[in-house]
């Protein structure tokens, strides 16, 4: 947390007192948790973008990232549970960076806010970002995948199917909780091997990757039972009130009426249904 939907949303909410305004003052706000990871640092940051035009905000998978006019890149990478915000934090203790922005005589204030501190905030000189994170460490966007790029990336390797939709090297923006909704709607039980999906499940991943992201986005992302995640404007998404498998252990499945169950790959929880997601047999429906 958060993935795709929720930077997409944190994006979407800042973009309007971001894009096209110029820096006027980043600082440190007074907070006794453990520092941030600025990249190069502070001063650095600030002597680089104070007086620069940021041309545009954009996600690149889990990172909210300002292009500035001077070519130069901030990427801001929640992680954890970090969150922009333009409005009210959810308290101030958190609280670790204000970014004051203008346009013309209007003012505006964006937040960087981090519960855990986990997040990242780091600037890439001209060229640096595009070569070094979306190069190297970023594979697809989710929501640009097609078909046949999932049908290529599958069948490369055995690993199971979840931990590749989790690998960002191969595929950028999904994280744990989108992933085992993912699969359960698209009827693949998660420990398959990604390289043993059939034609048709290839179809189904690609169909359901696409839109349950996207409606995951209409609905401003999932606030989980932390409240952590937030909108920019600190409010709850409400995704969460759409999710068939994620933290529902025991629950009944909607769409065949199995028990749903956790297990643990890659050090990681999986939530999905036995009934409706079955390796090596037909499924019931
Ligand atoms: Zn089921």
């Amino acid at each position: 947390m958060p993935e795709l939907p929720e930077v997409e949303t944190m994006v979407r909410g800042i973009d309007p007192v971001v894009r096209g305004r110029q820096v006027v003052a980043i600082s440190e706000c007074p907070t006794a948790c453990k520092p941030l990871t600025v990249v190069p640092g502070l001063p650095e940051i600030q002597k680089a973008l104070v007086g620069q035009t940021i041309r545009a905000v954009v996600r690149i998978g889990k990172r909210v990232v300002w292009q500035m006019a001077n070519e130069l890149t901030l990427a801001i990478e929640p992680r954890m549970t970090g969150l922009m915000l333009r409005s009210d934090p959810p308290d101030e203790a958190h609280l670790r960076l204000r970014f004051d922005l203008k346009l013309g005589k209007a003012r505006s204030i964006v937040w960087f806010w981090d519960r855990r501190g986990l997040g990242t905030v780091k600037l890439y000189q001209p060229g640096e970002f595009e070569q070094t994170v979306i190069g190297q460490l970023l594979g697809t966007d989710a929501l640009s995948m097609t078909a046949s790029h999932w049908q290529k990336l599958c069948a490369a390797t055995d690993r199971p199917i979840k931990v590749l939709l989790l690998d960002q090297k191969r595929v950028a923006g999904i994280g744990n909780l989108y992933a085992s909704e993912i699969l359960h709607a698209a009827q693949i039980h998660p420990a398959v091997p990604a390289s043993s999906l059939t034609p048709k499940q290839i179809l189904e991943l690609d169909r359901f990757v696409r839109s349950i992201l996207q409606t995951a986005i209409e609905y401003e992302g999932s606030t989980l039972g932390d409240g952590t995640y937030r909108n920019a404007l600190n409010q709850s998404g409400s995704y969460q009130n759409a999710h068939q498998v994620y933290a529902r252990v025991g629950e009944l499945c909607q769409r065949c009426g199995g028990s749903i169950e956790r297990f643990v790959q890659a050090q990681r929880a999986t939530f999905f249904c036995p009934g409706c997601q079955v390796i090596g047999k037909q499924r019931k429906r």
